[in-house]
């Protein structure tokens, strides 16, 4: 049936744009030259927070990702 997939969100709006998630993990996170915040590559706004699914070998970075964003605003859906 495939691998499962795992989401993760941003909660773009409290973004400060420090560059860490798309140090860990830059196949998902870039940094936006125009207001400098990061985006989540190929994310859908939901609410106010923008989601993405991950495959599970990417978990670890994101996961980094997550933990070293000094807003705690990444969030990994992994339950
Ligand atoms: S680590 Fe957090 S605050 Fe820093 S750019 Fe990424 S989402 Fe924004």
């Amino acid at each position: 049936m495939g691998t499962k997939k795992i989401k993760i969100s941003h909660q773009r709006d409290k973004c400060i744009g420090c560059g860490s998630c798309a140090s860990y993990a830059p196949n998902y996170w870039r940094m936006n030259a125009e207001d400098g915040k990061a985006d989540l590559i190929g994310g859908k706004e939901k609410g106010n927070v923008i989601v993405v699914e991950i495959e599970k070998d990417d978990l670890a970075q994101n996961k980094k990702a997550a933990k070293a964003c000094p807003m705690q605003i990444i969030k990994v859906h992994d339950e």
